[in-house]
């Protein structure tokens, strides 16, 4: 058995759903501790009392550090790594020009095992814990990713990207091959140690009627795995949408009437949405992901965060990399606050790090397991440090209270706000 870690600190945790309960749900404690055993949160409270009451632990101070759940990126595209912030396309140049023929090269397995490790090492240093991936259309894509993972213990979600038509041949597969490589893939992974198989049409003009039916019959015959996919981006691959599709109602409808909606279903995006796509995705307990740099960088549009929060939708956020031009879950809640501002919400520092921690999780059905410091959690956290940089330093100096810290961190803050991350109890990228 191995020793008990007592992390002390400050810590920052969720009792509830600061957007929906009001920003008391976010429990600051300035001098808090987690006891952490077997890679699990077992306590968390008062640091000098549950240090009486385990005397044995071993004491990890991190001073005025600012314990935080590990961050938790719902919608990413590892594949995308080397091409992140490719200049002056909107989304389909953008796929045409640099996304398809970087998926190409992900044929080459050493090549995926390269950007899989490099990928996950960069978003441990930016204090990201989990994250859910689109692969590229090659199983090997996908077996790469899930041992880097793997190696490094962390928990994510990926799958392979499915396309069976408007895109280049070497970058396509069939119905019946998505529907055979992914079951195939969801056998061999889902649910082994922290990885979990997502069901994965990269969005409906890239799938035929055909390939959406098959992968929406898997999802029927796996309803335990998560569905990811695109919607309602940008305008005019609403309007392609609809061209590909006559007889459906709307872009939801395109994977509404194959059985790709559903409550384990991740619809990233989501701008451009009609009433009754709304009205879907909240009856259903779909989650909508906000990938806000994305969003901004590829020109798509302002989410509705206020409208749609109000409406009780289950939302996730997101870097969306690469389309997203960060791999900072600090940048992308800073990016959130700035598109909330142009569409009339001011999100407070708590909601913003409650969607980039508990409401991604909740958005991947992870909330039992990560998301937030509490006990019987998976003992994935940040330590951050609120003056990494002078400008960060001399703000959180003048702030009059944590949240006002926490909000300038937000938004000036980048890696180096990152002291420590910790996955499943071990120290991210300790050599032990
Ligand atoms: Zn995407």
């Amino acid at each position: 058995m191995t020793t008990a870690q007592l992390h002390i600190g400050q810590t920052i945790r969720f009792d509830g759903n600061p957007t929906a309960d009001g920003i008391s749900a976010a429990i600051h404690d300035s001098r808090g501790a987690l006891l952490v055993e077997s890679g699990r949160i077992s306590e968390l409270g008062d640091a000098d009392a549950l240090h009486r009451a385990n005397p044995q632990a071993q004491v990890i101070d991190h001073g005025d550090g600012i314990i935080v759940p590990g961050f938790v990126d719902a919608h990413v595209h590892y594949p995308q790594t080397a091409i992140v912030a490719s200049w002056g396309k909107r989304l389909i140049d953008w796929l045409n020009d640099y996304t398809f023929p970087e998926e190409m090269r992900l044929a080459d397995e050493s090549y995926a095992n390269e950007i899989a490790g490099r990928y996950l090492d960069l978003v441990l240093s930016n204090g990201t814990t989990t994250v859910c991936s689109y692969a590229t259309i090659h199983p090997e894509s996908v077996n790469a990713f899930f041992n880097a993972a793997n190696t490094r213990g962390m928990r994510v979600a990926a799958g392979k990207t499915c396309m069976d038509r408007n895109a280049p041949e070497g970058l396509t597969d069939t119905a019946q091959s998505a529907y055979d490589d992914s079951k195939a893939l969801l056998q061999r992974w889902h649910g082994t140690g922290r990885l979990d198989y997502v069901i994965t049409p990269r969005f409906s003009p890239t799938s035929t009627p055909e390939q959406l039916e098959a992968l929406g019959a898997l999802w029927a015959e796996h309803p335990e795995c998560l569905m990811q996919t695109h919607l309602s981006e940008q305008t005019d691959e609403i309007a392609w949408v609809r061209s590909l599709f006559p007889d459906a109602r709307d872009y939801l409808d395109t994977y509404e009437a194959f059985g790709l909606l559903g409550k384990r279903g991740l619809y990233g995006h989501a701008i451009h949405l009609e009433q009754r796509e709304r009205d879907r995705l909240r009856e259903t307990g779909a989650a909508l992901v906000h990938c806000p740099t994305s969003n901004t960088f590829i020109g798509s549009g302002l989410f509705d965060m206020d409208g749609l929060l109000r409406e009780g939708q289950r939302i996730g956020l997101a870097t969306d990399t690469g389309g997203g031009s960060s791999f900072s879950m600090l940048r992308t809640m800073a990016a959130a606050y700035e598109i909330g501002q142009l569409r009339g919400r001011a999100l407070h520092a708590s909601e913003l790090l409650w969607l980039g921690t508990s409401g991604s999780a909740a958005a991947l059905h992870m909330q039992g397991k990560i998301g937030n410091l509490a006990k019987g959690l998976e003992a994935d956290f940040n330590v951050l440090d609120l003056a990494a940089t002078p400008a960060l330093a001399q703000r959180t100096q003048r702030a009059d209270d944590i949240w006002e810290a926490i909000f300038a961190t937000i938004m000036l803050g980048d890696d180096r706000t990152i002291k420590e991350t910790w996955v499943g109890g071990q120290k991210a990228g300790a050599t032990s």
